[in-house]
């Protein structure tokens, strides 16, 4: 009797497991198309369930994408586009006055004369980057701009400024982290990604970012 219950029981677990796996496949598959579908069209299907299927299975996703010879990094480009999607309406009702814009310090030139400061790296407006004039812009604009030489100047600048909306610059990555930190305080944030990241003399379109900041 007792045995006959521990093979039911054993029997109940390993159905289990075979369920959940298949279930977590078929929504990596799913999460796959819906992944490809929006990187071609640029368009996103129900994109609140979307973001949630793509944060929680972003590595059986990337899985599935390899096995089928995709290039993985995709994941990583459309997880950024939901987010600023999902955010953009919301963080457009802010007035630039109340909106901060965070700049990577890796977008300065490797000969910056610029120093660091409490409110981050001042720029001088040397000309040997395209930070001097974003910056120029940008406040020309209302927005409060900082040159960020490292993530906990970002939690500290927020908690200085109080700013209703964010724009954040950076690699993949910090973009996406970023956005989730701003989402979890409650602040609609812009993610603009580097056209090469590295670290070290990084590269931005600097048109689109104007574009963005503009609207
Ligand atoms: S423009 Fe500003 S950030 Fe760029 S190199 Fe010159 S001082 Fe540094
Ligand atoms: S490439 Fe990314 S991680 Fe490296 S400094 Fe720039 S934003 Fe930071």
């Amino acid at each position: 009797m007792l045995s006959y219950q521990l093979d039911s029981i054993f029997y109940f677990i390993g159905e289990t497991v075979v369920i959940l796996g298949l279930f977590f496949l078929l929504s990596a598959i799913i999460g796959s198309v819906l992944v490809i579908y929006s990187y071609k069209t640029g368009h996103f299907v129900a994109a609140g369930l979307m973001l949630v299927i793509v944060s929680v299975l972003e590595s059986p996703i990337k899985s599935v994408l390899k096995l089928t010879k995709i290039n993985e990094d995709i994941v990583d480009d459309v997880g950024i586009h939901l987010r600023n999607y999902i955010n953009r309406k919301k963080f457009l009702r802010v007035p630039k006055e109340e909106r901060i814009i965070f700049i990577p310090q890796c977008l300065r030139s490797t000969k910056c004369p610029a120093k660091l400061t409490p409110e981050g790296i001042k720029c001088l407006n040397c000309g040997l980057c395209g930070i001097g004039e974003a910056k120029k812009y940008s406040e020309d604009q209302g927005y409060k701009f900082f040159v960020v030489p490292c993530s906990s100047f970002i939690k500290r600048i927020i908690r200085k400024y109080h700013p209703k909306a964010i724009v954040g610059v950076g690699c993949q990555m910090e973009i996406k982290e970023g956005i989730d930190m701003c989402h979890g305080i409650g602040l609609p944030a812009i993610g603009v990604p580097l056209s090469k990241s590295g670290c070290v003399a990084t590269k931005l379109d600097w048109d689109m970012f104007r574009r963005i900041i503009s609207e």
